[in-house]
């Protein structure tokens, strides 16, 4: 019988839902609320893909996973097939599959959304490359041998100690570029300045969205492939980057992220009860503040707590206060709910949950009381006015008009900007006028030779999809290099 896919029409079918935990049911616990496609989900919206000549949803990813190619194995049943061709373009498929904004890259590019009235939607991308992952890891911890030799596959590989690559920081970019590297045998060591390594993965997406079980999974793979893992260890301060050449490192990956937080600079900011959304997010997800007092770190607590900014940190912040009691949790944003950056779940979400949206509005001040506790926020009201450089339309201030809104915690969500500590410590650097590390766009190279850097140091907070796009170039760089052939 020919393995060839039959022919496929297009048809309406809808795209198969998410299962998840009821909304008033998971606003008190801290569990994944996305709960996974079972078998038959999978089946079901795989087959609707239609397996089109050209796909247009590969284009649409930024590593340009061979999505045809692996919902063709799914339609055939062969989940380690599947597997497998997912891990040879993304090293953290159980991670992109539920933090991905789809809905603007591979969803966004996928033909059956061109005309959803007729064909239901896109096929949901994300959803099977999740599934994809989880399954393949459940059944290889039950020692499935189609699972174990597509692993051993991986494992079996030329080892080379003499070759040493040390990354910097050990968020997504990292965790690509030591990924690829080791499969390849090169010895590389990972220095990350937090006691735990997945950058934002760990410190900054909350538990009920993604589980660190599983950001733990993928870097125990790493270490069985021999990556060494130095936590505590802050590039700049222990460990200079020239220091690692003459440890005998042939090339350093900086992949420190841009964790530095952004303030408004309006009054009030350093009331007690405003926070930045960094150091809320850190402490409840690294800290494992929710779980006070089995773990160390406590949280600020109030009943009426605002987020400022739109986007999926705010989305994180305000769902986050909503599992710790608060009984009034507002997004205050200064355009309106379509503009808002976040993934459009994680919107949807926050609004099934409770969050309210305060929006058209932005902070004049952050008003405290006598003993400078946060009492409640003027803001200043907004309407939209021309688009500006972003395409999105413009926030203008409403002369005169102002509202008050009454909380006892605020935490700013308005973005973020590069630490200085590693960048400052390295002469030679080259920076581009906002401070980012200026890099080859096709090799990752700085301005210093043997130099790679990637994510979001390199192009301000963007995506882990494009962390690891990346990551992967610059491997491949280094790769060519280290190993004197061209891959
Ligand atoms: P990071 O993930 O920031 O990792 C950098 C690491 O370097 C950190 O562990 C840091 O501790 C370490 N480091 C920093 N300085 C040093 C130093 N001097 N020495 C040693 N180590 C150092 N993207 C999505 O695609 N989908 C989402 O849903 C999404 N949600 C997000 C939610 C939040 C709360 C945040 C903050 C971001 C979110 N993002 C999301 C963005 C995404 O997480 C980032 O774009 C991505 O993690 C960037 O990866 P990176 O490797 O460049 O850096
Ligand atoms: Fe399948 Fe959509 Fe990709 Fe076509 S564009 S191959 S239908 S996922």
């Amino acid at each position: 019988m020919s393995d060839a896919p039959e022919k496929k029409v297009m048809k309406k079918t809808p795209r198969t839902e998410m299962p998840t935990q009821a909304p008033m049911l998971r606003i008190q616990n801290y569990l994944e609320v996305a709960l996974g496609y079972t078998e038959a989900d999978a089946k079901a919206e795989a087959d609707r893909c239609i397996q089109c000549k050209k796909p247009m949803c590969r284009q649409g990813c930024p590593v340009e996973i061979d999505i045809k190619g692996f919902i063709g194995q799914l339609q055939k049943g062969d989940l380690p097939g599947a597997y497998k061709v997912l891990r040879d373009y993304n090293s953290l498929p159980a991670v992109c599959g539920r933090v991905c904004p789809q809905e603007t890259q591979c969803e966004g590019s996928c033909i059956l959304g061109k005309n959803p009235d007729k064909t239901g939607g896109p096929v949901c991308i994300g959803r099977l490359e999740r599934y994809v992952a989880d399954t393949f890891a459940a059944r290889l911890a039950q020692g499935d041998s189609a699972c174990l030799q597509i692993t051993g596959e991986a494992a079996c590989r030329m080892e080379r100690p003499e070759l040493k690559v040390a990354c910097i920081g050990g968020g997504p970019s990292s965790l690509t570029v030591a990924g690829y590297l080791a499969a390849l045998g090169i010895k590389v060591t990972v220095f990350e300045a937090l006691h735990e390594v997945g950058g934002v993965l760990v410190y900054g997406i909350p538990e009920f969205r993604l589980p660190k079980e599983i950001v733990r999974r993928e870097v125990e793979a790493m270490k069985a492939l021999g990556v060494e893992f130095k936590t505590n260890w802050v590039g700049g301060k222990a460990i200079l980057v020239n220091e690692l050449f003459d440890q005998g490192y042939k090339a350093v990956f900086l992949g420190v992220g841009a964790g530095l937080p952004q303030f408004m600079n309006v009054p009030g900011e350093n009331n007690i009860g405003v926070f930045s959304a960094n150091e809320y997010l850190t402490r409840v997800n690294l800290g494992r503040a929710y779980d006070f007092p089995n773990h160390d770190t406590p949280i600020f607590k109030a009943d009426n707590v605002a987020v400022i900014g739109g986007g999926n940190v705010a989305m994180d912040a305000a769902r986050t206060a909503l599992r710790l009691g608060a009984k009034n949790v507002y997004i205050v944003y200064r355009r309106t709910k379509d503009e808002m950056p976040a993934r459009h779940e994680e919107l949807e979400h926050a609004i099934e949950e409770g969050v309210q949206l305060k929006c058209l509005c932005g902070p004049l001040e952050f008003v405290g009381d006598e003993n400078k506790r946060l009492k409640s926020i003027r803001l200043q009201k907004m309407c939209l006015g021309e688009p500006d450089a972003s395409g999105r339309c413009r926030p203008v201030a409403m002369e005169g008009q102002t509202d008050e809104l009454e909380v006892g915690l605020a935490v700013i969500a308005v973005g973020t900007r590069p630490n200085p500590i590693l960048l400052e410590a390295t002469p030679g650097l080259k920076l581009t006028k906002r401070g980012y590390i200026e890099a080859d766009p096709e090799t990752g190279e700085t301005s210093i030779h043997g130099v790679f850097a990637g994510g979001d140091i390199v192009t301000g907070a963007a995506t882990v999809i494009s962390a690891m796009g990346a990551g992967r170039k610059a491997a491949k760089e280094i790769a060519r290099r280290v190993l004197g052939t061209d891959l």
